[in-house]
């Protein structure tokens, strides 16, 4: 990778400022090498920056949509001027392919800002009207206040524009803090957005969970708190959060079903789960990753698929050809491993592809590498109660289950404690609209798998959460609806 400059800095009430914490390690997982040790933001620093953004709320939340709506949209650009440098960073702290971060995450950052900078302006909502004669009522949506953001690791700076797009827009004001172990494009973002929005309207602050997470759910001061992360995590900040009986906006994971009817086109049925199975290592809460197939289909499914899969490239960022890179973190890719070795030892399961941890190239001295790579593998001859079927592994592992009608697939389906994504494969439009009713998942796809939009919502069901990130809904989410009634 060519030489890049790590910003460093949290952003409180305007201000650059060091952390003043503990040192959290950052690494490059696709080498294992240390990027950079940063200071995390002390219990103090918290405390600053939610009263930074408490003292910016009050006249954040004056601005007009067109003026929050200017800011967003400028936003929009600097990240786009900047794009390389933002991919550069996001490549070398997630270990994602160069190529990938910049083709596909920054027009999806830079859009999702100009989608909130134009949603800002066109909220509707019921009209004022006489409901009680002689007494006028009218709807407003007004912001909350403070919101106390959370991000995950998968993608550092999507989920940061998620996260801050949305409440901004509004009218919040926002202290967000990323993952500990991606911090980087965040940092960079705040530079960016502290020459655009007043001081204290956007903060960053950089931490652990439990020394810089907890401490800001926490803050009497913040209104709201918004996390992407896992159910575990949401748990606990839904139990820290009602001290103060927070508003709270929670996308947790996913394990998403897959269902291939006998009628389906394998061969793009085969495609969709190559790309949309292991996009970003599978490191995705909406991944394909839990197949059900067809009695006709199942075999050449898992035939054709392993064959697809064995040909996934795996590479160094800079590698121009490839398609996935590591997992974030050693223990990322043992906790993955040890759902396949564990799948293993059922004994009625197969590893079709894949299987193993792999270093990452060698270095030019022939040392191997010490990345934290993991081969794209399919296991086959799953069954509805095993593990593998259950749990989500955040990794790039598909599991195959083989059904024998639609309502066994349907109940299948939904057997699960999951409710993000879900999508359904076949040549028959109405079983598809009738299995789609049925499925209880934030997101149906029919045909396809993956793709999202900023104009239709995001978020799950049942222990995915229930926050709606992207679209009107995500508005909603981040504002609140109050009857303001005149007597005549
Ligand atoms: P995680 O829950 O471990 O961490 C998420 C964030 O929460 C991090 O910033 C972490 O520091 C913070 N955190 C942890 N404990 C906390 C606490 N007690 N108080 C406050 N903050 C705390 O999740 P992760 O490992 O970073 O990300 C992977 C998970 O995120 C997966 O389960 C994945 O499915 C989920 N995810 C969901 C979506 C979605 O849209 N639903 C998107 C991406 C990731």
């Amino acid at each position: 990778m060519p030489d890049i400059t790590l910003p460093t800095d949290l952003l409180i009430d305007g201000a650059f400022v060091r952390g003043e914490g503990d040192a959290e390690k950052v690494l490059n997982p696709s080498t294992g090498e240390l990027l950079i040790a940063l200071p995390e933001a002390s219990a103090d620093q918290v405390h600053k920056a939610v009263s930074a953004a408490h003292r910016a709320f009050d006249s954040w939340s004056e601005t007009t949509p067109m003026e929050r709506s200017r800011l967003l949209l400028k936003l929009a650009d600097a990240i786009e001027a900047r794009g390389e440098e933002f991919a550069r960073l996001e490549s070398l702290n997630c270990g994602k392919p160069y190529a990938r971060a910049l083709g596909d995450e920054i027009p999806a950052v830079a859009d999702c800002f100009r989608y909130f900078a134009g949603a800002a302006r066109c909220v509707s909502g019921t009209v004022a009207n006489e409901y009680l004669a002689g007494y006028t009522s009218m709807i407003r949506r007004d912001p909350i206040g403070v919101v106390g953001s959370i991000a995950p690791w998968n993608y550092p700076l999507m989920m940061a524009a998620w996260k801050i797009a949305p409440p901004l827009a509004a009218g919040n004001t926002v202290v967000i803090k990323p993952s500990e172990q991606t911090p980087l494009t965040t940092l960079l973002l705040a530079k960016v957005a502290a020459e655009i929005f007043p001081k204290g309207v956007l903060n960053v602050i950089t931490g652990r969970g439990a020394t810089v997470g907890q401490p800001l759910v926490e803050h009497p001061k913040v209104a709201m708190v918004s996390l992407t992360g896992d159910v575990s995590t949401g748990r606990k900040i839904l139990q820290a959060a009602t001290g103060t009986l927070k508003r709270t906006h929670l996308e947790l994971g996913g394990k998403a079903p897959v269902i291939v009817f006998d009628d389906a086109d394998i061969a793009s049925v085969v495609e969709g789960l190559r790309t949309f199975g292991y996009y970003n290592a599978g490191q995705d809460c909406t991944a394909a990753c839990r197949v059900y197939a067809g009695g006709k289909v199942y075999d050449k499914l898992v035939a054709d698929l392993s064959s697809a899969v064995k040909g996934i490239k795996m590479g160094l960022q800079d590698d121009p050809d490839a398609e996935i890179g590591p997992l974030i973190s050693d223990r990322q890719r043992n906790r993955v491993a040890s759902f396949v070795e564990r799948a293993q030892m059922t004994g009625h399961m197969e590893i079709t592809a894949g299987g193993k941890a792999w270093g990452g190239p060698a270095s030019s001295s022939g040392a191997p590498g010490g990345g934290f790579f993991y081969e794209p593998t399919v296991v086959a001859g799953a069954r509805q109660e095993d593990e593998i079927v259950k749990r989500e592994v955040f990794g790039p592992v598909v599991s195959v289950t083989r059904f024998t009608d639609t309502e066994q697939a349907i109940a299948w389906a939904n057997d699960s404690d999951y409710g993000l994504a879900s999508s359904v494969w076949t040549q028959d439009v109405a079983r598809a609209m009738r299995v789609a009713k049925k499925l209880q998942y934030g997101c149906t796809w029919i045909n396809t798998h993956f793709m999202l939009v900023n104009e239709m919502p995001h978020g799950g069901m049942k222990s995915s959460g229930y926050g709606k990130d992207l679209s009107m809904y995500a508005l909603e989410d981040y504002t609140v609806a109050r009857h303001v009634m005149i007597k005549m």
